[in-house]
Formats: structure tokens, C-alpha cells, sequence
């Protein structure tokens, strides 16, 4: 079926054109004039709003299956979609089995079929023991790898030391795909959680769970990466950057040539610790938002290009485990939910802060869909690229209900937040999936490593 949408503010990675996207088989066929017209076909008139094209999010956890009790695919999807986000590459930790064996990312692939909103991809994992199966991974189709440097927090998944690195390494390096790391070392964490409890510090506050996850955490274990990435010269992605402190070395990596990434998340960029009230554990993420100058620096280092790209490391649970009753950050889950709002969050900062949206599409676009590999045919409009479209009003305001959330479990800390920038609709290779809040048609999402085509 072939349709136009017609635009004036078209936004490609060449910068915002007024036009008429041709859509040709669940691809864009190309962009004409603003007064093209064409006689047959479903003809779109987005007269003032912004087309993007769809947000690719590189880190979200979906926890299906084994605790799908905490997201799914179902649900994870829809929050993808209604905020804009058009495939999401799934983590491959707290579901269960973990996506460490071809047989676990198998269980994934017969698990998702029929509940995707938005089209999929999965990273699979590094873990002790597992070496064997990196080049399988490889071969089935993970577009690349994720590992912990410490413990992540849910028993069956385990970290890695660097002489596990020192075996997998040379392996990712074989298959060209990145290796994705939490990079924080226990060591200076231990330390710190130690030196609380002895003055008695109170696990209610902010403050405290602050201090026990130190910037040392963060730069030591980014150091050991740059270095074993100089060494084996293994793709190397630092996913979720919370302390900008790192940066210098980072910008002296890349400055070497080294083959390393960095992402961030919209809660580093939108939040700072000292507005975070005590007992607020929808707060509580690892690495920890830090303060406001911090927040400062990141912003610095996505100007600098030192950042690569945002993903929101959309990390759910259900509400009992987040401790609201007793407020502590040492019991809660550590993770925040975020796919819905992801994109009106960072917008609100970015645009406050002298940014345009070529700058969030590059961010939250078409440098995720670089990372994955996935970069020939999503994360840019363009002709041959998928239809993958977002209708954005970026001056409309809202403020965020926690009950008009998509995810499972709808509590997240942007509720009651005033956002800018509203996703009107969404379409998923030329079908609209999403429009006016409402979800439309049958959930269309594929793998994108098996897209038709
Ligand atoms: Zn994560």
C-alpha cells in the first residue's frame, strides 16, 4: 500500500526539510517537494507538527521471560510506543534464563511473537563461563553484548573480573559486535556502604545512598575498560554514564582512537540529587543521579559529542519491591521507569538549554541504531530506511500522570512533572500503531535482525 505524509518540519540527519515522505512497502521510497502530490493512496497532512523518525531505545530490560510479573513485552512495548520509541533492544538480565545461551535467546524469540508493539532486538550477555557461546550469539543474531563489572543485583545473573574480561574480550572483538558494560567496580562501594553503617547513617536519605556509590566506582571500572579495550580492541559501550567526572578520560580514549561508546540516561539529565526527598526510592538507579552540576557536565559532554547517544535503561518492578512503606535505598530495587516519558523529558532540558531536535534525534535515534548494527535500514528517515515515524508536537505541554503510563507497573519519578513535547502518533513500518493515546491494529513488532525484507 503506498502513502505520503506531507510536512513542514521533516527532521533528517541532514537537518529539518519541509516535504513529502513516500511510503512504499513498509519502507520510506523517498522524499519529495512540499507540493508533491500523489493521486492514489492514504495521504497524511501533519501540517505543523515535526516528524522524527522512530527513537530506538538500546536499553531497556523486559524481564520476559521469568518475571514478566515485573514488565513484559506486552507492556513494555506499548510504553515504547506511546512514547516514540519504534524498537527497543532488550537487555539480556533480570528475565529468566538470562540471554547468555542460544537456547535462552530462543525462549525470548518464542516468547515475543504477537505482543510487540514495536519492533525488537536483543543484546545477549557475558558472564562467567559463557565464553563458548559469544560466537553462537553472534551467529543467531544478538547485536552484541552486555556484562557487569559489579553485581547487578539479581542472583542469577553474574558479574565478570577482568580476568573473565581478559577470555571474553578477544571473542566480542571476533564478531565485530560491542561489548555493553555496567561500569562501576565494587571495591570503592564496599568501602563506602562500610564507612556509613559505622556512623549509623540513615538508608531513608537521599544522601546516603548517594555516598555509598561513589564517582570511584564509575571511573575505576572505566579505566579497566579503556584499558582492556586498547589491549583487545573490542567494540567498548559504557552504558549509563552518571559520572561526569569520567569524561576527560573518555574524550582521551576516543581521542586515541579506541573503539569506545558512551551512553547516558534522561534521569542523569533531568534530575538532580539535591531535589530528591528522602524515602523517594523511584528515585533509586545504579549508578545514583548525582547533583546538579554533575548533570551540568553531562549536558557538556552530549555538546562535546564525549557522549555518544541516551537510552533510558527503562528498569522496572513491581511497586512492593521499590520500599515506598519504609523509604529505604538500601532495600529498594534499584531502577527507574521511564519508556513513556523518555523523550518529553530529555526534550525539556535540551531544548531549555539551547539544543534543537536534530540534536535528540542523533541522540536518541540514529546513534542507537549504530550501536546495534541496525543502522542500514532504522534510526533515520531516509529512502530505503523503514517507516518508522513519530508525529512530535515539540511546544505542547503536559504534566505526567503516573495512571496514563503504559508500563506495568505505572509509578515512575517524572509523575507530576511538566514536560514539553508530545508524541501525537507513531508508525511502525507504514502502520500507525499508536495515535491520540490509543493503541491501533494488532501488536506488528518483529525482530529486526528477521524484519521482512
Ligand atoms: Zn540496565
Amino acid at each position: 500500500m503506498k502513502q505520503t505524509i506531507r510536512s513542514k518540519h521533516i527532521v533528517t540527519h541532514e537537518g529539518i526539510r519541509a516535504g513529502v515522505i513516500r511510503i512504499e512497502d513498509q519502507r520510506i521510497g523517498s522524499i519529495e517537494s512540499y507540493d508533491y502530490s500523489e493521486a492514489a493512496g492514504e495521504q497524511i497532512d501533519a501540517a505543523d507538527l515535526f516528524v522524527l523518525p522512530g527513537l530506538i531505545d538500546s536499553h531497556v530490560h523486559i524481564n520476559e521471560p521469568g518475571r514478566t510479573a515485573w514488565e513484559g513485552f506486552e507492556t513494555a512495548t506499548r510504553a515504547g510506543a506511546a512514547g516514540g520509541y519504534t524498537c527497543l533492544i532488550d537487555m539480556p538480565l533480570n528475565c529468566i534464563p538470562s540471554t547468555a545461551t542460544v537456547d535462552a535467546l530462543q525462549k525470548k524469540r518464542d516468547t515475543f511473537r504477537g505482543k510487540a508493539h514495536t519492533d525488537l532486538a536483543f543484546w545477549g550477555a557475558v558472564v562467567p563461563g559463557n565464553v563458548d557461546e559469544i560466537i553462537p550469539l553472534a551467529r543467531e543474531g544478538v547485536r552484541g553484548f552486555k556484562c557487569f563489572l559489579t553485581h547487578p543485583g539479581t542472583d542469577e545473573f553474574e558479574m565478570v573480573t577482568k580476568a573473565d574480561l581478559r577470555r571474553a574480550m578477544p571473542k566480542v572483538a571476533e564478531t565485530g559486535l560491542p561489548l555493553l558494560a555496567h561500569a562501576e567496580v565494587p571495591g570503592p562501594m564496599i568501602d563506602a556502604s562500610a564507612a556509613l553503617d559505622a556512623t549509623g547513617a540513615d538508608w531513608t536519605r537521599y544522601a546516603t545512598y548517594l555516598q555509598s556509590r561513589p564517582e570511584e566506582a564509575e571511573l575505576e571500572a572505566i579505566r579497566i575498560l579503556i584499558d582492556l579495550c586498547r589491549e583487545y580492541r573490542c567494540r567498548t559501550h559504557i552504558v549509563h554514564l552518571s559520572a561526569a567526572a569520567a569524561l576527560h578520560e573518555l574524550e582521551d580514549a576516543r581521542r586515541e582512537r579506541l573503539p569506545v561508546t558512551v551512553e547516558t540516561c534522561p534521569h542523569y539529565l533531568f534530575f538532580d540529587a539535591e531535589s530528591i526527598p528522602d524515602r523517594a526510592t523511584q528515585f533509586k538507579c545504579a549508578p545514583p543521579i548525582r547533583g546538579s552540576s554533575n548533570r551540568d557536565a553531562l549536558w557538556q559532554g552530549l555538546r562535546d559529542r564525549t557522549i555518544d547517544l541516551i537510552a533510558t535503561d527503562h528498569s522496572p518492578c513491581p511497586p512492593e519491591m521499590k520500599c515506598f512503606n519504609v523509604g529505604s535505598f538500601r532495600s529498594a530495587w534499584g531502577g527507574i521507569s521511564s519508556l513513556s516519558v523518555s523523550l518529553p523529558a530529555v526534550w525539556t532540558e535540551a531544548s531549555r538549554r539551547g539544543f534543537v531536535i536534530t540534536d535528540v534525534v542523533r541522540w536518541m535515534s540514529e546513534a542507537p541504531a549504530r550501536l546495534a548494527g541496525i543502522d542500514s535500514r532504522k534510526g533515520r528517515i531516509a529512502a530505503g530506511f523503514d517507516a518508522d515515524l513519530v508525529l512530535f508536537d515539540p511546544n505542547a505541554e503536559f504534566t505526567v500522570d503516573a495512571g496514563r503510563l503504559h508500563f506495568r507497573h505505572p509509578f515512575t519519578p517524572y509523575a507530576g512533572k511538566r514536560l514539553r513535547g508530545k508524541v501525537k502518533s507513531v508508525m511502525l513500518r507504514g502502520s500507525i500503531c499508536f495515535a491520540e493515546g490509543r493503541f491501533q491494529g494488532c501488536p506488528g513488532g518483529v525482530e529486526v535482525f528477521t524484519c521482512p525484507g
